[in-house]
């Protein structure tokens, strides 16, 4: 049995005599009679749909199922945990490689060859990555991630790395009666260089190593198959760029550079408009518009999400009342909420100042929280949680499956909605495997008894499927960019249908 000190319920396994296995979870404390004898009365219901998905669910949301390599989500988490190990005197080494000629495959000789390619690259990588110690993961579609922790950082040994890894690729394949020859062309990043020790803070090293591998990919890219290029922080605009913000964010908020764009929610079925999440930009008065990606990692390592955050509640709140004014029937806007405001124990007089401000009605909004946040589940959090639910807010648990498997949490926490990650939708096109991922959310959604809602959404095909499932919300592009304030509020009067076709 597992027993669950928060809750006062218990799970069993039950394995019956012909090895099945069965779930209960049951409420029922035992009691001493007196003539000796110990009872248990309660209620047990079965749950065995629920720890089913639960399972599949985990091997699938760090798996690759197509090649069984590690995933991007997998990948993720290695670097960050090779990161935290690596000593003074090592390297470590990110490449991406891409297949050049692996699309031609695919529509030439079907699905089914292409899958065999896939499955023999990463095992030929997933050979010489292990030699020296390196993990392989398929980071989606043709692309793949190898990390090396510990590499001579001389031009020689790195193009001698690149190298062998073209030539693993381009060694003849044999499917069938065919015979394939592919080329790759290969992104790489060294870290730490020497800049990195400079930079006092870079928020989420691990996702920046694969953005700057990516980068490098790009360029390598650029030169034709068979290429691989290195990663120079003098090419990367972006490093610049993020100097800049960081020293005028504190200045950016003081002066009201941001602005809040709404992007649809749309019921899959009818394509009615059925909600808005805000999303924040920066109008930066040297750089131009700023995406949030930008610049919340950056606001949060600073503090300076703190007032920029409460800023976008009351922002939120003021719209959606302002629209109601106007005449419309504005939907509920849902609200993204870092981690660290969450934290801070002012959190709760922001909303309470907010909403005396402005007058909102918590019912018309949500806030949408990341998995991650809810990995360490303080009582703090769970007060503040139990809070905003009291008072009528919705409580979404967002980019759902990228962080590590929450479902205890997900029972426990007072949460309404989840939302799939958009990597999950994104990879629907490339192979129908990934689609079981999707399918084990809903399911999981289901025997929770919380609502499910896909963002990411580009294609038909995508919004179809899910619908199809039984996933009754969506958002993404298909259905149109986050819009302006004026244009979000033009779309209400209209009582138009998305997409439009
Ligand atoms: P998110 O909450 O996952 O928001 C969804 C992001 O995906 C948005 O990017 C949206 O424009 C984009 N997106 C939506 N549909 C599609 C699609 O079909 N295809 C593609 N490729 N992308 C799509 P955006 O606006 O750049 O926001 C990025 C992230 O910044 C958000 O991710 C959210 O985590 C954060 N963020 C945005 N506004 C706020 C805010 O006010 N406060 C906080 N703390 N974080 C915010
Ligand atoms: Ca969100
Ligand atoms: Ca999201």
């Amino acid at each position: 049995s597992a027993s669950n000190l928060s809750t006062f319920y218990e799970e069993f396994r039950l394995v019956a005599a012909n090895g099945a296995v069965r779930w209960i979870r049951s409420h029922a404390p035992p009691q001493s009679m007196s003539n000796g004898d110990v009872v248990w009365d309660g209620l047990a219901i079965e749950i065995t749909a629920e720890k089913s998905s639960e399972t599949e669910l985990a091997f699938l949301a760090f798996h690759d199922p197509l090649t069984g390599l590690c995933n991007r989500l997998n990948f993720n988490n290695a670097l960050a945990r090779a990161i935290g190990l690596i000593d003074e005197r090592k390297r470590m080494a990110v490449f991406i490689v891409d297949l050049d000629t692996f699309q031609e495959i695919n529509d030439a000789l079907g699905q089914s060859i292409g899958d065999d390619v896939l499955q023999m690259i990463g095992e030929r990588l997933k050979a010489s990555a292990e030699r020296c110690q390196g993990i392989v993961a398929r980071l989606g579609g043709d692309e793949f991630g190898i990390m090396i922790p510990d590499v001579s950082t001389d031009e020689q040994s790195i193009a001698d790395l690149c190298q062998t890894i073209c030539t693993e690729i381009s060694r003849p394949l044999r499917i069938s009666e065919h015979e394939l020859v592919l080329q790759a062309c290969v992104g790489v990043v060294i870290f730490p260089s020497d800049s990195d020790k400079q930079q006092a803070i870079i928020p989420d090293l691990a996702i920046e190593l694969l953005k700057r591998a990516d980068l490098a990919l790009h360029i390598a890219k650029q030169e034709g198959p068979g290429a691989y290029s290195v990663y120079r922080p003098e090419a990367d605009e972006r490093l610049r760029n993020r100097m800049i913000l960081r020293q005028s964010l504190h200045r950016g908020t003081e002066e009201k550079q941001f602005e809040l764009h709404y992007h649809p929610l749309v019921a899959l079925s009818s394509g009615r408009i059925v909600g808005a999440e805000a999303l924040v930009r920066w109008n930066h008065p040297e750089l131009g518009m700023q995406r949030p990606d930008m610049f919340i990692p950056l606001a949060e390592a600073s503090g300076a999400i703190i007032p920029l955050g409460a800023w976008v509640i009351a922002e939120a709140m003021a719209q959606h009342q302002a629209w109601a004014r106007a005449g419309l029937a504005p939907p509920p806007i849902a609200i993204n909420v870092s981690s660290v405001q969450l934290r801070k124990p002012g959190f709760i007089a922001t909303v309470e100042q907010a909403l005396a401000e402005t007058g909102a009605d918590p019912r018309n909004f949500e806030f949408e929280l990341t998995e991650g946040l809810i990995i360490e589940p303080s009582p703090e959090i769970f007060h503040t949680l139990s809070w905003i639910k009291s008072l009528g807010f919705g409580v979404t648990i967002d980019d759902f499956g990228t962080g590590y498997s929450t479902f205890k949490y997900l029972r426990d926490f007072p949460i309404d909605k989840i939302k799939i990650d958009q990597t999950f939708v994104r990879q629907l096109v490339i192979g129908s495997s990934d689609a079981s991922i999707i399918k084990a959310m809903i399911a999981l959604s289901r025997s929770l008894g919380v609502k499910i809602v896909a963002e990411g959404i580009e294609t038909m095909m995508q919004r179809d499927f899910l619908r199809d499932e039984g996933c009754e919300i969506g958002q993404g592009y298909l259905f149109g960019a986050p819009l302006t304030a004026e244009d979000f509020g033009w779309l209400q009067r209209s009582a138009i249908t998305l997409p439009v076709t």
